[in-house]
C-alpha cells in the first residue's frame, strides 16, 4: 500500500465530518458493557437496552453480579441475542470480581498485550470487542477492525478482500500510524461514521469526498481510474457478507 493512502483517508474523513468524540458513554464501564451489547446489532438497540440498565440502577460491576442472569436478558432484550449476551455480560463481570475486585483500574492495570489476552480469554469477547474495551475504555492504543473499516478498505481498493485476517489488516493500520489512542479513537470512530452514513451497503458515492480515488465509486460513475491507481475492476453489486454489524 502507498505510504500516505492511510493518512490521507483519515484527513479526508476529519475534514468532512470533523471529530466524533468517541465512545458514546458516560464511564468506561458503560463503554464496556456496551461493546458487548452492540455485537451483532445496530447501536440504536444498544441505547435502549443502557438506558433499561440504567433505569433499574443495574450498571455496575456490584449490581450486575448480583442479578440473576434471566433477569440482566430481560432489561437487555433490545440489544437482540439477549441470552447469550447476559451470559457474556456475567462472564465479564464475574472475572472483574473475582480475579479484580471489581476494579477496573485493576484490570487495565497492565500493557495492552497482556490486557489484550486476558479479554480474549473471557466468554463472548473475541478481537473487535476486546479492541474497543482497550482503546475506548482503557484509553489505550489497540486499532479496532469492524465491518465497516473491511467494506471501506475493500471499495477504496487499499485491500484486495474484505474477509482478510483481522491482525492482517490491523497490523496495516498500526504499521502506517503512530501508536497513539486519540488517533486510533478517531480513526475507527470516523470509519464507522462514514460507513453508516454514505459507504452503505448500498453506497452513496455522488456525496462521498473519497470518490475520485475510490476503485468502487468511480465504477459507479463510469469514470477512469486514477493513472496510479493499479486496482482490479471492483463488482458494482453490494456481497451480502460486507452488510454492516451494527
Ligand atoms: S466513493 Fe462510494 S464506495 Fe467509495 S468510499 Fe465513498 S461511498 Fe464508499
Amino acid at each position: 500500500m502507498e505510504e500516505n493512502a492511510l493518512w490521507r483517508l483519515y484527513h479526508t474523513l476529519l475534514a468532512y465530518y470533523g471529530p466524533q468524540h468517541w465512545w458514546p458513554a458516560e464511564t468506561p464501564f458503560e463503554v464496556i458493557i456496551g461493546a458487548i451489547l452492540t455485537q451483532s446489532t445496530a447501536w440504536r438497540n444498544v441505547e435502549r437496552a443502557i438506558q433499561n440498565l440504567k433505569r433499574a440502577g443495574a450498571l455496575s460491576p456490584a449490581e450486575l453480579a448480583a442479578r440473576p442472569e434471566p433477569e440482566l436478558a430481560a432489561l437487555i432484550r433490545p440489544a437482540g441475542y439477549f441470552n447469550a449476551k447476559a451470559r457474556k455480560i456475567k462472564a465479564f463481570v464475574h472475572h472483574l470480581m473475582t480475579a479484580h475486585g471489581g476494579r477496573l483500574e485493576s484490570l487495565f492495570d497492565q500493557d495492552v498485550s497482556s490486557l489484550r489476552r486476558e479479554l480474549l480469554g473471557l466468554y463472548g469477547i473475541g478481537p473487535e470487542t476486546a479492541d474497543c474495551i482497550i482503546l475506548y475504555a482503557a484509553g489505550q492504543p489497540s486499532f479496532v477492525i469492524d465491518a465497516y473499516t473491511r467494506r471501506i478498505l475493500e471499495r477504496l481498493g487499499l485491500i484486495d478482500d474484505a474477509r482478510a485476517d483481522y491482525t492482517a489488516l490491523q497490523a496495516l493500520f498500526t504499521s502506517h500510524l503512530p501508536r497513539e489512542t486519540a488517533l486510533y479513537q478517531e480513526y475507527h470512530a470516523l470509519l464507522v461514521r462514514h460507513g453508516k452514513e454514505l459507504c452503505q451497503r448500498i453506497p452513496r458515492c455522488g456525496d462521498c469526498p473519497l470518490a475520485a480515488t475510490c476503485a468502487f465509486g468511480r465504477v459507479r460513475h463510469a469514470l477512469p481510474p486514477p493513472a496510479d491507481h493499479p486496482r482490479r475492476t471492483p463488482s458494482l453489486r453490494p456481497r451480502r457478507r460486507q452488510s454492516p454489524v451494527r
